[in-house]
């Protein structure tokens, strides 16, 4: 039989592979994606919060098949429990609210469905889908193509591929292949767990809650779910403590200045996973392959957001690849760094700005001096001036 052959193969199928196959099969590429999980987004390692204009700016229609609930605004607090409140309801009454020609700000996603709607997205468009089927290698033929080595169910599968994105999420293995250098530091990576909780009072707003004495080299948060649900979590740098993810949470129900609130409510699931607080790759891109989303470090690290920038670069890399391929340009990775500089033009840059501002508040030794500077960030963040607010 002859190897079945593809302009792209994608490796995972999360908000960054999916929107890239999305964008690159609309515009008449052959799109296989894949992904070794056979539900899509579960287990669910996501507190799910995303900007409306994240969403819109990819054509992603808000949807109930996938909202928890609308959210119009923040909370932000510091480590004794002073706040500011961002509330769009009442900063842009006109625009922002539940009413009639009024709208939310951003949302409370499902994962499982979200991800599961963005990829009946991707397929609508034309691409091939399979699950359960797991990437193990590629090789550049040197020709223009790369041969991607797959596990489909219990078999060896080999593809033919002119580009293989890697959108393989933080554990990624794909930039190893080519041999780019996806370390993460252990400095730079938040250890996160979250509750989902029920009975805990909510005003729609996200509310982030700073202070080492909470949440050492992150925050803690308390998110709406809809329906008297909430997500109750914290992230961590496990070299700024002795302690784990799970020890400061439990500290943070029962001693923080929330204790109050959160007295009737219980734990009905528990979430967890690794975000990287870390700077972008500076090299996201070889022969015959890129990558996108979590595996290229597409992540805010200031609030380890890391969906808006993963529908964003999945949005870029599926156009420039269209693009590109569509002129029948040779994939090297010459050629294909022209993805990563359009990157950098359009969110990169922006976010080597935030990475120098988390790295200047992180390296200050006083730890009162540090958790002002946070608070204060965090706060101007989400402010309607933020020269950030699109990320
Ligand atoms: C506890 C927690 C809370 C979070 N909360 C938020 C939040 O509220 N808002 C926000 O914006 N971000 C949040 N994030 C970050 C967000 O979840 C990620 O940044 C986002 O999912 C990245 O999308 P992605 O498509 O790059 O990767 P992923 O969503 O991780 O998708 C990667 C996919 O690749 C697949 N895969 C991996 N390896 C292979 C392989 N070898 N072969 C085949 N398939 C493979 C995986 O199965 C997976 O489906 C949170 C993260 C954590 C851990």
């Amino acid at each position: 039989m002859p190897t079945p052959s593809y302009d792209l193969v994608i490796i995972g199928s999360g908000p960054a592979g999916s929107t890239t196959a999305r964008f690159a099969a609309r515009q008449g590429l052959k799109v296989l994606l894949v992904d070794k999980r056979q539900e899509l987004g579960a287990p669910i390692q996501c507190s799910g919060a995303v900007s409306r204009h994240a969403l819109e700016e990819v054509g992603v229609t808000p949807d109930a098949e996938f909202i928890h609930e609308p959210i119009y605004g923040f909370g932000i607090y510091n480590e004794k429990g002073d706040r500011t409140v961002i509330d769009y309801r009442r900063l842009k009454a006109d625009e922002y609210g539940p009413g009639e020609g009024q709208k939310p700000l951003g949302y409370v996603v499902d994962r499982r469905r979200f991800d599961r709607y963005l990829m009946t997205q991707a397929e609508r468009a034309g691409t091939e889908v399979w699950l359960k089927t797991e990437g193990l290698s590629y090789k550049p033929d040197g020709n223009g193509s790369c041969e991607v080595f797959l596990r489909r169910f219990n078999q060896e599968v080999t593809v033919k591929a002119r580009v293989l994105v890697g959108a393989d999420g933080l554990q990624s293995q794909v930039g190893k292949w080519a041999g780019l250098r996806t370390h993460i530091r252990i400095t730079e990576l938040a250890s996160c767990l979250q509750f989902i909780v029920d009975q805990v009072e909510t005003e729609g707003l996200l509310e982030i809650i700073t202070g080492h004495e909470w949440a050492p080299g992150g925050y803690a948060w308390v998110f709406p779910k809809g329906h008297g649900y909430a997500e109750i979590g914290l992230g961590v740098i496990p070299t700024m403590t002795d302690k784990n993810a799970q020890w400061h949470l439990d500290r943070f129900i029962r001693h923080s200045f929330f204790k109050e609130r959160f007295k009737n409510s219980r734990i009905l699931e528990i979430q967890g996973g690794g975000v990287p607080l870390a700077s972008p790759l500076r090299t996201q891109y070889a022969d015959n392959l890129i990558l996108v989303g979590d595996a290229a470090r597409h992540v805010n690290p200031i609030t380890g957001g890391g969906i808006h920038t993963a529908l964003s670069g999945g949005h870029l890399a599926g156009n420039f690849l269209a693009g590109f391929l569509n002129q029948g340009k040779p994939p090297t990775a010459q050629n294909l760094e022209g993805y990563q500089n359009c990157w950098l033009e359009e969110l990169g840059n922006k976010m080597w700005k935030l990475y120098d501002v988390k790295t200047g508040i992180f390296r200050k030794n006083d730890i009162r001096e540090r958790d002002a500077l946070l608070y204060q960030t965090m706060a101007s963040y989400f402010s309607p001036h933020s020269e950030y607010k699109k990320i």
